[in-house]
């Protein structure tokens, strides 16, 4: 496929503050419903920002936000940003049977189609715990892509698939008719970095971040970033009983997302993920 235009590409998992991973141990799933839900009004904030700078997105929804508050996805759909899955449960991918996969993935992405009348092309798995057998099921499923996959090994949660190579283009086919979007990498010391926003991006100071972003996309000609609503609340309840490292990849910095993210989406000219796509 030609890339010749460098493509910065804009992603927003859609879940909640009390969904997320680094705090499972303390929050069960049964709580779930119990709990204050935040999402909509952070998914609102960033539906502003984007507007306010004309820029289109990928949003995997997570399908349990969408049954609740189908409204949001109304939203998104209506402004002209891409309707994506990230599944229903938010279970690690590699923790499942296939059946349970299978069923997951199934009732995510007729949910959201469901509600907005158009077809699902993209899958983000739960923390990137994406695996080879996923793959198949999604093809079946009628996907077109997955973006779960970060060219790394920086991270003890993040899944693998064995057919990668690290030569791969950022966007490359997979399988028969069938896309991988890697999450973005910055090369450094002969390491590679997860360069790609959530935790790195509240961490990294901004100037930094934005030259890493800058020549990841001048030496791959592709960039793609992801973020949480939950990221841009530093109001959200605070849950005491976690490891200290998962406690710090949770609430690091929330209160300069938003400043951060406002800078970014001014500094580089985004796109959604159907966007780097060969034509259907
Ligand atoms: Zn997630």
């Amino acid at each position: 496929m030609s890339a010749t235009q460098p493509k910065a590409l804009m992603s927003i998992d859609v879940e909640d503050w009390f969904q997320v991973e680094n705090l499972r141990s303390a929050i069960t799933k049964e709580s779930w419903p119990q709990r204050e839900f935040r999402a909509e009004r952070n998914t609102d904030l960033i539906l502003e920002i984007l507007r306010q700078n004309n820029t289109k997105a990928t949003f995997f929804i997570l399908a349990w936000c969408a049954e609740k508050a189908p409204q949001i996805v109304r939203r998104i759909h209506a402004e002209g940003h891409e309707i994506a899955s990230h599944g229903y449960g938010h279970d690690l991918v590699y923790n499942l049977t296939h059946e349970q996969f299978r069923e997951d993935i199934r009732k995510s992405k007729s949910l959201i189609e469901d509600i907005t009348g158009e077809r699902v092309l993209g899958y983000r798995a739960p923390n990137f715990s994406i695996t080879d057998w996923a793959i198949e099921i999604l093809m079946e499923l009628g996907f077109r892509y997955d973006s779960s996959l970060f060219p790394t090994m920086a991270h003890d949660r993040y899944g693998k698939l064995t057919t990668f190579k690290i030569q791969d283009a950022p966007v490359f086919e997979l399988r028969d008719g069938f896309y991988q979007v890697l999450l973005s990498c910055l090369p450094l010391l002969g390491k590679n970095f997860p360069w790609a926003g959530g935790g790195y991006f509240r961490l990294i100071p901004y100037p930094v971040f934005q030259r890493g972003v800058a020549r990841i996309l001048a030496g791959r000609g592709t960039y793609c970033f992801y973020i949480h609503p939950w990221e841009f609340d530093p109001g959200q309840p605070r849950v005491k009983n976690v490891k200290a490292s998962n406690r710090f990849r949770h609430y690091n910095n929330l209160a300069r997302t938003e400043a951060r993210y406002r800078q970014l989406v001014a500094d580089f000219r985004f796109e959604p993920i159907r966007n780097a796509l060969p034509p259907l």
